[in-house]
């Protein structure tokens, strides 16, 4: 319809089909799903052992240029190819899209089912609890931190016996040590690997952890910004006697659980991932776990629904996965390496999977590359960049574009020369994606008051810039029919073959591996690590955890770690003021500038 309806009235204009229909249109066994209302399904995990055999079909990224804080469609345009490739060029394709989180889903940003006629449907149910993932994460943290607070409560209130008594079916029920826990064994003179055969004197020495209050770093979370947790006073309570301490609630999506569950290959390795996140140091200074708390078993069941992929449609009835939404600052910004895994087998070896990532190139598809596909074991074939005449203004020198606050006049009138100038950007997003050896196809998301003289520069100039093709995406107005051209192009470029490489080796210092990253990604002259940064630098790579990938949780809204520098930043030192470590979901963070 023109003009386009809301985002609202679009999704509720159509009936989705029936769940079990479309899993059964997708080549899926009616055992293989569990259906969750009409319109939502999880997929069990056993598909992967009945395809195995099967090759898988090609891997698609949809990155993007330096956004506006509006986004610039990279979600739309996930969706708009998968309804072109399937629905009008008869392609099979799966789009795998991150589960919201209701942060942002209330605030200014907004829900995430994409927009206009390439969204995923029904946008509520989509935005809105799912199907209870948010919900088991939330509720396996929040285990974790009660067992954190509830150890040093009673490891210091009794009696060894006592003690014993009560920890001695956590451990009991350990059936093989963790590296960490045979090294605090070794720590404490005990030269055991069987915990078996521990002592009565060996369980009680064993089973205290003996934390120190001021290294958790194991936060309580909740779905909600409710700004009044961000700081609080925790057991205050006279049966806690007197162990209060400072502590926050986090939002659910940035529990080191959500990344676990979005880089995990099974249920076992879950496990183990689980196991092995640290929550705190002792007071020697070594590392204490989930495994050492001996709630590993039951963060795993919490846990043991939420690891299937949620199956839902776009609004032309193609397959989309929906599962992981781990944000792109402190964790790696993309969905699970599961659907992913399980949509490449579905679709056949000529089908597509197209996956988004968070943030700019930059960022999100940085940390694709170096992070999740590194845990896959997949390898790419193409990158989509979304670019949009607006952002590309702003780059160019157009006034900042705020969340909120109407477009100024540049952004809705025709100015050729911040477009071309504005292209920098996209140039250097263009060759941020070369470093990686995969082929770019640019995609041009139109804007209604985008013009054609507009729309021709930047294609061509993102051509000159060595993108495999770049093509205007009309998906956002008429659905899959508008991105036709780009699905034609997609298909182009994963016909040759790709020549995927990480851009660092993970054994390199963990020094030298955020300097690449700075110096080859993001153009910084160099870094600048704070004494704090080079301090947990230092304790992370004596714990044994340097050999980590590296996610930087630095400004979306730049390449730089000034957001108001807009345009390709040059000579800047990047500054590291903190660093922080997610072992489980294995990797360190740093923290690049004022990010919060
Ligand atoms: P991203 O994934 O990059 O954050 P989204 O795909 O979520 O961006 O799009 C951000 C917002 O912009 C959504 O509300 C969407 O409906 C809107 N939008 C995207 N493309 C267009 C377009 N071509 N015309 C108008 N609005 C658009």
């Amino acid at each position: 319809l023109s003009p386009v309806p809301s985002d609202i009235e679009i999704s509720r204009g159509q009936t989705p089909k029936a769940v079990d229909v479309l899993a059964k249109e997708i080549g899926l066994l009616a055992d293989e799903i569990e259906i969750y209302g009409k319109s939502k399904a999880k997929v069990r995990l056993s598909v992967l052992e009945r395809l195995k055999n099967q090759a898988d079909g090609k891997y698609v990224l949809v990155a993007g240029i330096t956004p506006t804080p509006l986004g610039e469609g990279k979600s739309t345009v996930t969706i708009g190819l998968v309804q072109a490739l399937t629905a009008h060029l008869n392609v099979n394709s799966f789009a795998c899209l991150r589960q919201p989180s209701q942060g942002p889903t209330f605030g200014v940003k907004g829900g995430a089912a994409g927009g206009g006629y390439a969204q995923v449907i029904p946008m509520e149910e989509f935005n809105l609890h799912l199907t209870g993932d948010i919900h088991a994460i939330t509720a396996a943290n929040n285990l974790l931190a009660a067992a954190i607070d509830t150890r040093i409560l009673h490891e210091n209130t009794q009696t060894d016996k006592a003690l014993y008594n009560r920890l001695v079916p956590l451990v009991n029920g350990v059936r093989e040590f963790s590296d960490i826990q045979l090294a605090r064994l070794k720590k404490l003179g005990i030269d055991k690997t069987d915990p078996s055969t521990l002592t009565e004197e060996e369980v009680s020495k064993f089973a205290r952890l003996d934390i120190n209050p001021s290294t958790i770093t194991w936060q309580r979370v909740l779905d909600t910004n409710d700004r009044f947790l961000r700081k609080i006073t925790i057991g205050q309570g006279n049966t806690e006697k007197g162990y209060s301490r400072q502590a926050q609630f986090d939002i659910a999506v940035a529990s080191e659980i959500m990344a676990v569950l979005a880089l995990t290959d099974s249920l076992a390795d879950m496990k183990a991932r689980l196991g092995r996140m640290v929550v705190a140091s002792d007071k020697s200074g070594q590392p204490v776990t989930a495994d050492d708390l001996g709630v590993t078993g039951a963060l795993t069941v919490l846990m043991k629904d939420a690891i299937k992929p949620n199956l839902m449609q776009t609004l032309e009835g193609t397959p989309v996965f929906v599962h992981a939404g781990p944000f792109a600052n402190i964790a790696h910004g993309n969905s699970s390496v599961l659907a992913d895994k399980i949509a490449l087998k579905l679709v056949g070896e000529e089908g597509f999977v197209v996956t988004e990532a968070g943030f700019g190139a930059d960022i999100g598809m940085e940390k694709f590359f170096n992070i999740k596909c590194r845990a896959s074991g997949l390898v790419p074939n193409v990158v989509v960049l979304v670019a949009t005449v607006r952002a590309l203004k702003m780059h160019g020198g157009g006034p900042i574009v705020t969340a909120g606050v109407p477009l100024k006049k540049e952004y809705t009138e025709e100015n050729i020369q911040l477009v071309a100038d504005g292209c920098c950007n996209l140039q250097k997003q263009i060759q941020i994606a070369q470093l990686f050896g995969v082929p770019v196809v640019v995609a041009l998301n139109v804007f209604k008051t985008d013009t054609r003289a507009e729309i021709d520069l930047v294609c061509e100039l993102a051509k000159r810039a060595g993108a495999f093709d770049a093509v205007p995406c009309y998906h956002w107005s008429v659905g899959g029919k508008g991105s036709v051209d780009l699905a034609r192009a997609v298909r182009e470029a994963a016909s040759k073959r790709s020549r995927f490489q990480f851009l660092y080796d993970v054994q390199l210092p963990v020094v030298d591996k955020i300097r690449t990253i700075a110096q080859a990604v993001y153009g910084a002259k160099d870094i600048e690590l704070s004494p704090e940064a080079q301090a947990k630098i230092d304790r992370y790579t004596q714990q044994g955890f340097g050999n980590l990938p590296i996610c930087m949780a630095k400004t979306h809204l730049s390449l730089s770690h000034e957001p108001d520098k807009k345009g390709v930043p040059r000579d800047f030192i990047l500054p590291i003021s903190d660093v922080r470590a997610s072992i489980g979901a294995g990797f360190i963070y740093p923290l690049v500038g004022t990010v919060s």
